[in-house]
């Protein structure tokens, strides 16, 4: 049998899909729709339902593969990765997607090792060659510079990482039909070397900045931590997030789960104020794609302009405050 179909890895949470499971099934139809093949998805998890799985068939999968068991309801990456590789085995995809998240960037370069495949981590796109069928991957490279294409020729199957929200999430059409296929666990595939002892949230965890409808993010141009008091306050009016540059990162201001950008968090909200921030490539690389960006920055050549729907040139330490005020009082 040769490698044929797109296969996307839907994760869950507590038995319901991620939104990035349906971010993934927009990636696979457009390679599936090219290639003229199906567009397929795996769960690995435990109760998920058949209503649950229902959903990405409605989102425009043609199949979805799903494994419930109570041992695959951690998530360790040893018994993911078996049963990943078994089903490779069993059904040969041709493509491969999964999400560049905790898991998709654990379990996937795991199996790519072991079905000798290549992988492209973190693409923001994805699309077939005309020519050949390979599939072509786009990446940040070089620090966010370039956007680099990847080809992977010879290789089947073909393995790519996206990052989350670098798209929309399929829409779902009640009724579209297709075939969910319930997969029986096979204990052999058991790793027992590891399994979850505790689970405990770090700081910062319940920092959701990439689910935020409006984040008000500050940079360097703070000049320091307490500034920073005025971008809580804008966000809390707002009933928005709180985001930041690697720089007001770096010296301490804030927590890394803030931190937007290349080496941070990719954000798509309706609304992102940037405040005291450049606009540096690494930066606008995790916001631009926001539908409605403002800007306040005292250079009027600050790249962040250069994305910014409104731009207000000025001293932030002036305008800040009494934007706030202003606020309060609508
Ligand atoms: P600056 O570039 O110093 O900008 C401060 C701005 O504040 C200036 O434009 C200035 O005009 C303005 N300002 C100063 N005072 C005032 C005032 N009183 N009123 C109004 N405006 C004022 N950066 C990220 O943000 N996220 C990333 O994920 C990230 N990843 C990276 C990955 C790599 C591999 C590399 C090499 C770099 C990465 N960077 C990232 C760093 C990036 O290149 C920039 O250094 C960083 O974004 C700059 O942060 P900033 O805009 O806060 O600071």
């Amino acid at each position: 049998m040769s490698y044929n179909g797109v296969w996307t890895m839907a994760e869950t949470n507590d038995g319901k899909l991620r939104t990035v499971a349906f971010e993934l099934l927009t990636r696979g139809r457009k390679l599936a729709d090219k290639l003229d093949v199906d567009l397929s998805s795996f769960i690995i998890g435990n109760n998920v339902s058949k209503e649950e799985a229902n959903k990405l068939i409605e989102a425009g999968a043609d199949k979805v593969y799903l494994m419930n068991d109570p041992r695959l309801e951690d998530f360790i990456v040893e018994n993911y990765s078996n049963v990943m590789v078994s089903l490779v085995e069993e059904y040969k995809p041709e493509i491969i997607l999964g999400a560049a998240t905790t898991q998709g960037r654990t379990v996937l370069p795991h199996v790519a090792i072991r079905v000798n495949a290549g992988l492209t981590a973190d693409c923001t796109e994805l699309d077939i060659e005309e020519e050949s069928g390979n599939l072509l991957q786009t990446r940040p490279a070089i620090g966010g510079n370039i956007l680099a294409t990847i080809h992977t020729p010879k290789h089947r199957p073909q393995m790519a990482t996206v990052r989350p929200k670098s798209t929309s999430p399929a829409e779902r059409v009640s009724g579209r039909e297709g075939e969910i296929i319930e997969l029986d666990f096979d204990p052999e595939l058991l790793d027992g070397r590891a399994k979850r002892v505790d689970f405990r949230t770090t700081e910062g965890e319940d920092v959701n900045i990439v689910d935020a409808d409006t984040i008000v993010a500050g940079g360097k141009g703070l000049k320091k931590s307490d500034n920073f008091e005025m971008i809580w306050k804008m966000a809390d009016i707002l009933g928005g997030a709180v985001g930041a540059s690697r720089d007001a990162v770096e010296m301490d201001w804030i927590s890394y789960p803030h931190q937007v950008g290349l080496s941070g968090k990719t954000v798509t909200p309706h609304l992102y104020i940037a405040i005291g921030i450049s606009g540096a490539i690494q930066h606008l690389a995790g916001m631009k794609t926001a539908d409605h960006i403002i800007a306040i920055n005292e250079d009027p050549d600050a790249d962040i302009f250069k994305v910014s729907d409104i731009g207000i040139v000025g001293n932030l330490f002036d305008l800040v405050p009494m934007i706030n005020e202003r606020l309060q009082e609508e």
